[in-house]
């Protein structure tokens, strides 16, 4: 079946965003993004949507990778965002329970620590209350002995014991991605490698934009009512084409951004046997969370004021992380040779002032411009669909004062995410068994299947189903031509990072199966789009830079 959603078609998407006035047109398709276009049009509006590079390359593939409430803002005494997020954590794992996945989640109590004993009973109970955790979620306070037993490699001399709760874990890119294709089966017209370069006045009111549409190198006009700014760390350059940021406009805000990065090592040379949130010795916090063949670690938090669009790991930060580790596992000594992978991202907070990167509220805002670009920034991933419902709910207001449309509540509460369609998480458990009995005769492990009901969940099925249908003799290059093929036809794939790095995460999570598999993968591009030897070439040396750079630190 044909997907609308596929590099075959951009031309006919790009045909409708020229020919269309669209009700919302959304610039930036990261999570902040695709959950706007997602509930906007579920609510009946026609929406388009661009994105200048991939679908969540921006900070949206960079996060902790975590769909929690935020114990820490609590100390900040931001009750109001965590009982929000806490709320929403349940929600998107309704939502999609094959990607976001329970997670239990144990803070040491270690002696001169960050929190107490009491801080920490006291702290992880709030968090349930504001949260309506219900049952065996709820946080247990455990002694030594059973913290010991749950984490053995935490340093015995020092324990106190610990606090045992829950939170869940998800791949941010790929919850990117399938709200985007939820967005997209119910009409919405997405783009990426599509950036906005002009905006289109009628006397001092927005009504479209110029786009650049970077693979074919065509610029074309885009007309919509309204017009919204969901770009990210981006915010203020989208703001300043539209001379809206805050030098020049009447709206003061602007964006404060800060780096996090985070380090990724085989699971041997770090097996913790589940996630822990633990004390840095300069009374930070930071988190270690085992997943399949790795184990990764982070996150720092400092000003960033470099270059936006080339985020790179250096080695004062991977030192600070490395020694974290080393501090709080004592038999663990990790050196810089042991990192296999990394990322780095930055956070597009609100600047305050006087306040320092680790101090900046996590909330979102929205500012608008005169001419009514509605620009929205801060937020966290776990928030999305909270984020989306207040745009959409402003969007609205105007779209009813203005053109006199009926007014739709927010829809998204229950609009399951595509793949997600599970009663709940023991069904996924079950699917995964089920996959599992259908792969084993190729030798892939439950490992393997979990990985790719995780990243793909019921649409796993057709992945298999490609698989069977192909010749390939080496059944884990078989695998990775399977899910291109599915990818190139079902999720914008364009390029050979969006699917190494976005649509299967096996940059981050399985850095050596990329070794294995490049080869033919490439060849599957270049037969798919006629690529010509040079640009082969080109492609795969950007797959060895990347690889290279995640790896190695400045
Ligand atoms: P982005 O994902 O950056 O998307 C903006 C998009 O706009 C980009 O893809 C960009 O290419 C595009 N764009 C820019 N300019 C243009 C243009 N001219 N035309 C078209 N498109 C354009 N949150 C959690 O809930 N849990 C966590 O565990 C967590 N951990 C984090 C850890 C770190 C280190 C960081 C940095 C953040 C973390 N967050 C977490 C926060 C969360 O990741 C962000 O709030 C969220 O990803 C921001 O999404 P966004 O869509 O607003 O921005």
């Amino acid at each position: 079946m044909k997907s609308n959603f596929s590099v075959l078609n951009r031309e006919e998407i790009i045909d409708q965003l020229q020919t269309t006035e669209f009700d919302l047109l959304v610039i930036g398709g990261g999570i902040t993004g695709a959950g706007i276009a997602l509930d906007a049009v579920s609510r009946g509006l026609k929406v388009a949507l661009i994105e200048k590079n991939d679908f969540a390359s921006g900070t949206s593939s960079k996060s902790t990778k975590l769909i929690h409430g935020g114990l820490r803002y609590l100390k900040q005494f931001d009750f109001w965002l965590v009982k929000e997020v806490g709320t929403e954590r349940a929600i998107v794992h309704k939502l999609a329970p094959h990607l976001v996945v329970p997670e239990k989640m144990l803070l040491p109590i270690i002696k001169n620590g960050t929190y107490g004993s009491w801080l920490t009973s006291f702290g992880l109970k709030i968090y349930d209350i504001l949260a309506d955790v219900e049952g065996e979620d709820k946080r247990q306070m455990i002694n030594i002995e059973q913290t010991l037993k749950l984490e053995p490699l935490l340093p015995d001399d020092i324990l106190e014991g610990a606090g045992y709760y829950a939170e869940y874990r998800t791949d941010d890119a790929r919850l990117t991605i399938e709200v985007l294709k939820t967005a997209v089966k119910n009409s919405v017209k997405a783009l990426n490698y599509c950036a906005v370069t002009q905006f289109i006045k009628e006397g001092k009111k927005l009504i479209g934009l110029t786009a650049i549409d970077s693979v074919n190198n065509t610029k074309f006009d885009i007309h919509a009512k309204y017009i919204v700014n969901a770009s990210g760390p981006w915010v203020d350059e989208v703001r300043e084409l539209n001379r809206s940021s805050s030098k020049k406009s009447t709206v003061k805000k602007r964006l404060h951004l800060t780096k996090g990065v985070h380090l990724v090592f085989p699971f041997e040379k770090l097996p913790i046997n589940q996630s822990i949130y633990f004390d840095v010795p300069d009374g930070r916090m930071m988190f270690a969370i085992p997943r399949g063949k790795i184990t990764y670690v982070g996150t720092t938090d400092t000003n960033y004021f470099d270059d936006i669009n080339n985020i790179n790991v250096d080695q004062v930060d991977a030192l600070y992380l490395i020694s974290a580790v080393n501090n709080m596992f004592p038999s663990i000594n990790l050196t810089f040779e042991d990192v296999q992978s990394s990322w780095a991202g930055v956070r597009p907070l609100i600047h305050e002032e006087g306040k320092s990167a680790s101090e900046l509220s996590r909330k979102d805002e929205i500012f608008e411009s005169k001419s009514g670009l509605i620009s929205i920034a801060g937020g966290k991933l776990t928030g999305y669909r909270k984020m989306a419902e207040r745009i959409t709910d402003l969007v609205y207001k105007k779209l009813k004062k203005e053109y006199d449309y009926d007014w739709k509540s927010n829809q998204t509460e229950n609009i399951v995410l595509s793949g997600g369609d599970f009663e709940n998480y023991s069904a996924v458990q079950k699917y995964n068994q089920a996959i599992f009995k259908q792969l084993e005769q190729y030798d892939f492990s439950k490992l393997d299947a979990e990985i790719l009901v995780h990243r793909y969940g019921k649409q796993t099925d057709q992945i298999i189903e490609i698989f069977q249908q192909l010749s390939e003799k080496n059944f884990n290059v078989r695998m990775a031509l399977a899910e291109l093929k599915y990818c190139l036809n079902n999720e914008m794939v364009v390029y050979p990072l969006d699917f190494f790095v976005r649509r299967t995460g096996k940059l981050y999570f399985d850095i050596a199966n990329i070794e294995k598999v490049k080869d033919p993968i490439l060849k599957e591009f270049s037969n798919f789009f006629k690529w010509d030897e040079r640009t082969l070439e080109v492609h795969s040396e950007s797959l060895a830079n990347i690889i290279f750079t995640v790896s190695h630190f400045e």
